[in-house]
């Protein structure tokens, strides 16, 4: 297997990435003023937008309710409405920032399927570029990201309707 430079991921290894007291990194309801640094794009009513710290590919968002809820039929259709809107909005975002040609858009319900945090539900939006699995697995635990975090933020952020709070 070839080395890749992926700083991003020894914060991941090692384990020094925050994480709230419940342990649930999705539940960010009552948390002010740390937006920027966990990389919150958008508060909307019922439904936050957040940029995944270990990304598939550049750009890679999720929407998640702010209640605690690991079961879809518990979502209310005012929570379902505005995942709906929010993820419309993030595709022409992404669109016109950064200029995927393609998108994977979906949900990892349980771990068998591949989800990191299995007790929140949270939506993925995965930019896709030609030929950006020509050298590495688009699901799999090393992945290559072209840009900084930190840049890819401020470049998205400023696109976003103005957050609610
Ligand atoms: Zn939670």
């Amino acid at each position: 297997m070839k080395q890749l430079w992926a700083p991003w991921r020894m914060a991941y290894i090692q384990g020094v990435s925050e994480k709230p007291e419940n342990g649930c990194i999705f539940c960010v309801r009552d948390i002010c003023g740390e937006d920027r640094e966990r990389l919150i794009l958008y508060r909307g009513e019922h439904v936050f937008i957040v940029m995944n710290k270990y990304p598939y590919t550049n750009g890679h968002l999720m929407i998640a309710p702010y209640r605690h809820t690991a079961d879809l039929a518990e979502l209310t259709d005012v929570e379902a409405l505005e995942i709906h809107r929010l993820l419309v909005v993030c595709r022409e975002v992404l669109k016109s920032r950064i200029a995927p040609q393609g998108f994977n858009i979906g949900m990892n319900l349980g771990q068998i399927a591949g989800a990191g945090i299995t007790d929140h539900l949270h939506l993925h939006i995965v930019p896709r570029w030609s030929g950006d699995t020509n050298f590495m697995p688009v699901f799999a635990d090393v992945r290559v990201i072209p840009q900084h975090l930190e840049a890819t933020y401020a470049h998205l952020v400023t696109a976003f309707p103005e957050s609610i709070r």
